[in-house]
């Protein structure tokens, strides 16, 4: 009982009478349409994909969260998303606090979102039942690979050239030459802008 009694106390729910405002980063991620066409749809750090404005909360948790009764039965969705002793909710952190390095050589967005429902703290960080995409967004180009990173300090660093889908998502691609990233960033925010109703910037 006592380790439970901690992890209640380490992740208080947000007392709030309306939205909490908090920052995300996503992965932007190639989405084929059924006419052949690709579109962009932001996910999280893991792949799941916000295909709409507002994402509700699922608990899909599947390791053995908690024995109910004997061997081989578990709990695995909560009445009542996110709880304290899990790990689902939405991940958001507040204004003020870092957000995850995404991976080098992948675009991704950042920017505000407005939690609602269950709301829990811990520390700097929010796991909520309901997130909606409030904006602004700003979409980055990311870091280079590692292995081009001692040549940033140089007279002439490698700079983002152009946006590739490989394997599914999409990476940068880096070095010296004619630059066509800059290009895909403007119609990149413009599609994610129309997509989730909300102003996008190229960073
Ligand atoms: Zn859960």
């Amino acid at each position: 009982m006592g380790a439970r009694v901690a992890t209640a106390l380490d992740a208080p729910e947000v007392a709030s009478g309306g939205p909490v405002v908090a920052r995300r980063c996503w992965l932007v991620a190639p989405e084929e349409h059924r006419d052949g066409t690709v579109g962009l749809v932001l996910t999280g750090m893991l792949g799941f994909p916000w295909r709409e404005p507002t994402l509700d909360a699922k608990c899909l948790e599947t390791e053995p969260a908690r024995h109910l009764g004997g061997p081989g039965e578990m709990e695995r969705h909560h009445r009542v998303v996110p709880d304290p002793d899990c790990t689902c909710g939405i991940r958001a952190a507040d204004p003020t606090a870092d957000l995850p390095r995404p991976p080098r050589g992948r675009p991704f967005a950042t920017g505000f979102v407005a939690l609602t429902g269950r709301v829990l703290r811990h520390g700097g960080l929010l796991r909520a039942q309901r997130a909606s995409i409030v904006g602004p967004l700003t979409l980055h180009l990311g870091r280079p690979p590692l292995a081009l990173a001692p040549f940033l300090r140089t007279a002439r660093p490698p700079r983002p050239l152009r946006v590739a889908v490989d394997a599914g998502s999409l990476r940068v691609r880096w070095g010296w030459g004619a630059d066509r990233a800059a290009d895909w960033l403007h119609r990149a925010a413009a599609s994610l802008a129309a997509r989730y109703h909300v102003e996008v910037l190229a960073s």
